[in-house]
């Protein structure tokens, strides 16, 4: 048999919900992510419904290519679950009545003072050879198929079944043919362009031959997962990623907020309780949006003050003090306001940081002097108050989301000690 690390692997999906826009295939995330774990990588993931002739077709292209295949879905009692007979048509092979998993179904339904339906019985038919994963938490037993060139491993589709008999039977089962070691990270950056992170890591990459780089651009944020392989030991991947993390950093500087995955709001609220210093926020077109991010951190009480989401002209003059003729004078969305909100909130707040946000997040409301995407960011603090303005494209909540993305990154640059003027 091939090393484990060459083998071909697929995952397929049964069901025909997950061709539907309402259901998505989860299962297949999971198992990856523990696929790889034990250093397999999946190369293929196929979804197909339960519809005889494309289950068949499925499963005899699957095995045709692919060393290991997992599929998911399918086992349950209803007519349309066929995943079992599909296989065992495809493979040719018998299905065997086995008594003890009748037994076992009808004891699931017993132990809740029910009788077990008669459609439940064709889930106690088993592949001729293979072997049982037992369903602690169902009725559909899972199977593990030895072709003789292919290995076939069916589990049922609720995602709760699948778990615990993936770790307890199928994960030992597997670990046995381990001979590689993946690690992977990801950093998190902000403030920089996809081309600019490219430029720089162009030079980097003869440097970090051994490690996979993937760089995930979506407005406002860029992240580059990292992916190293050992056939040795963990600690040699890790070590391998730990390097070119370094590189990166030095590379990038404070473009870099988190080489951990983290989210904005979880780093800056790393700063704060470590410097034991406070945030406030006044939002006007993210209506409330950069608030909700920073209180999505447990344990944000320790640091988040308050959030006044003054939308209206008169909201901002009453709530946050902004005088209505420097709203006349230069427009609810200008520097001028969008300091005094900032200016505003800290000093009504009494907190370290006031930050404000106000903006045009369209699609209507822009004009040729102030287009949609004009956002002007305030960061106030005892020495100054520092304000940006920014020009973001795309929809309403893109423009809300990078809105809120820069006005923490420039509170986490200023708390880094980093921060531009
Ligand atoms: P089945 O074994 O096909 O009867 O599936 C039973 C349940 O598991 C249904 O509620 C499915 O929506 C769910 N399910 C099936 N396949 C998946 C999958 N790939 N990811 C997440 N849920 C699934
Ligand atoms: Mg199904």
């Amino acid at each position: 048999m091939k090393p484990a690390k060459d083998w071909k692997i697929e995952i397929l999906a049964v069901g025909s919900e997950l061709l539907t826009p309402h259901f998505q295939d989860t299962n297949s995330l999971y198992l990856t992510k523990r696929l790889n774990d034990l250093g397999l990588d999946v190369q293929i993931k196929t979804i197909v419904g339960d519809q005889w002739d494309n289950l068949c077709l499925a499963f005899r292209q699957i095995l045709a290519r692919t060393d290991l295949m997992i599929a998911t879905g399918g086992l349950g009692p209803t007519k349309d679950d066929r995943t079992r007979e599909a296989l065992a048509s495809v493979l040719d092979r018998k299905l065997l009545f086995r008594d003890d998993l009748l037994r076992a179904i009808e004891r699931r339904f017993s132990s809740r003072q029910m009788k077990m339906p008669e459609v439940n019985k064709k889930q106690a038919y088993l592949i001729e050879d293979a072997v049982v994963l037992e369903n602690k938490n169902g009725t559909a037993p899972g199977q593990w198929i030895d072709t003789g060139s292919d290995t076939v491993i069916l589990l049922p589709g609720p995602p709760h079944e699948i778990k615990p008999m993936f770790e307890n039977y199928v994960w030992p089962r597997l670990q046995a043919f381990q001979n590689r070691y993946i690690y992977r990270r990801v950093i998190k950056t902000a403030g920089l362009t996809e081309s600019q992170i490219e430029t720089y890591l162009g030079d980097l990459y003869p440097k970090i031959l051994e490690v996979q780089l993937t760089t995930l651009a979506s407005p406002g944020q860029i992240a580059i997962h990292l992916k190293s392989s050992s056939d040795k030991s963990i600690s040699q991947a890790k070590h391998k990623v730990g390097q070119a993390i370094k590189l990166i950093c030095d590379a990038l500087e404070k473009g870099v907020y988190s080489t951990e995955g983290e989210e904005l709001e979880e780093v800056i609220g790393k700063y704060l309780k470590k410097k034991h210093q406070t945030v406030a926020v006044a939002e006007s077109c993210t209506g409330g949006f950069l608030g909700h991010r920073i209180t999505n951190v447990s344990g944000s009480s320790e640091y988040f003050l308050q959030g006044i989401l003054a939308y209206s002209n008169t909201a901002k003059t009453d709530l946050l003090g902004v005088s209505p003729e420097i709203i006349d004078k230069y427009g609810a969305v200008s520097p001028q306001v969008a300091l005094t909100m900032a200016t505003g909130i800290r000093e009504r707040a009494n907190a370290t940081y006031g930050l404000s946000i106000t903006g045009i997040a369209g699609p209507s409301g822009g004009t040729k002097e102030k287009p949609v995407g004009l956002v002007y960011i305030a960061l106030a603090h005892d020495q100054d108050v520092l304000v940006k303005k920014n020009l973001f494209l795309g929809d309403r909540n893109a423009i809300k989301f990078q809105s809120s993305q820069k006005a923490l990154d420039m509170l986490r640059r200023h708390l880094s000690g980093t921060s531009q003027s």
